[in-house]
């Protein structure tokens, strides 16, 4: 059949990420507009739960599996993909926008000679044509785009998406190992940052600017955001002065983040900042300057001292609970 679709599903440390399950939902609805076949691919060693991919949609997932796979390898998963694109003949190839599928999408564009579209946010077929929609100017804009060449590939902003369970059935699982890879890169240790909850995947972000005055004053951001399950994010500024990880930088130069809730304390709104931020759903930002750009954006604005602000707001959520 033609217009068949790939899914690369994402696996870290044997777990299949939420974002993947996102890119899944996202082609089969694409699939049933284009009256194309779907399948997915997932590379690593042992997968827990691989068939229940089959509860999103997915009836047949491809596993290469082999213990070397277990960690991501740049070259080692592009060619283990490019030879599946091959075998299942796959025309239109979605990966998630994570900074896993930000690496292997483009090499796979260039070993195929093909057309990709990153970081999309909403997609449509019209005329059996695929128009996906992405971002430009840092956010600003917003631009359709069509591709010309017969393969394609996609990659899904995560968040945007959402992943939705339409079956009680397990996917076929068809294994292919593909021997001794003979990999140019090796990865020896994997360090988990103290970061709990990864800012790129997280439903509920706070995030702390500048105006958060000191790093020891992120005990206020780190206790609002453990109330509310939340990630904790950053400025660049408060990441270049040392106060934060730039694991949690979001912006331009951090990461791109579409949380449900997003809540600014102490940031200014800087273009480079809302480039990472402006597609959340819920932005509510608190800043003693009434001027800061960011209550451009915002949907709940407090000017006032954070200070104040947050303690109080701690307090609330602390009420709530008991
Ligand atoms: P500031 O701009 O200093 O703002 C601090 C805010 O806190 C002010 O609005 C102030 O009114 C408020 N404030 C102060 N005290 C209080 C208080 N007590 N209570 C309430 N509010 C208070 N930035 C990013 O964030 N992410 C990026 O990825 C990024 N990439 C960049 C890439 C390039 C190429 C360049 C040139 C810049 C980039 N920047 C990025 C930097 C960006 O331009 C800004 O400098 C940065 O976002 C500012 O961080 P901030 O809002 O924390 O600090």
């Amino acid at each position: 059949m033609a217009n068949k679709i790939l899914v690369f599903l994402e696996q870290r440390q044997g777990q299949i990420k939420k974002s993947s399950y996102e890119a899944v939902s996202a082609s089969i609805a694409l699939s049933q507009n284009l009256n194309s076949e779907i399948e997915g691919v997932v590379i690593g060693g042992e997968v827990e739960n691989v068939r229940l991919a089959g509860n999103y949609g997915l009836k047949k997932l491809y596993h290469i599996k082999n213990e070397q796979l277990e960690n991501y390898s740049s070259s080692a998963y592009t060619d283990s993909l490019l030879e599946i694109i091959n075998t299942a003949d796959a025309q239109i190839i979605v990966f998630s926008s994570t900074s896993m599928g930000k690496d292997l999408a483009p090499r796979i564009a260039a070993k195929l000679d093909c057309g990709i579209v990153t970081d999309v946010t909403e997609w449509k077929v019209e005329n059996g044509e695929i128009i996906a929609t992405r971002p430009v100017y840092a956010g600003k804009a917003l631009t359709d785009v069509k591709v010309k060449s017969e393969k394609k590939i996609f990659t899904l902003r995560p968040n945007v998406f959402k992943a939705e369970k339409i079956s009680e059935q397990e996917a076929e699982i068809e294994v292919k190992n593909p021997g001794d890879l003979n990999l140019k890169t090796r990865v020896v240790d994997i360090k988990k940052s103290d970061t709990k909850l990864d800012v790129a995947e997280a439903d509920i972000i706070v995030s702390g600017g500048r105006g958060m005055k000191a790093p020891e004053n992120f005990k206020l951001i780190e206790e609002l955001a453990d109330l509310l399950g939340a990630a904790t994010g950053a400025s660049r500024a408060v990441v270049d002065a040392g106060w934060r990880p730039h694991s949690e930088q979001v912006g331009q130069t951090g990461k791109t983040v579409s949380p449900t809730l997003y809540i600014a304390l102490g940031i200014s709104g800087a273009i480079q900042h809302l480039a990472g931020m402006r597609s959340s759903k819920y932005i509510v930002a608190v800043n003693k300057d009434k001027d800061a750009p960011i209550f451009q954006i915002a949907d709940y604005g407090i000017v006032g001292d954070v200070f104040e602000i947050v303690p109080a707001m701690i307090e609330e959520l602390k009420k709530l609970r008991t």
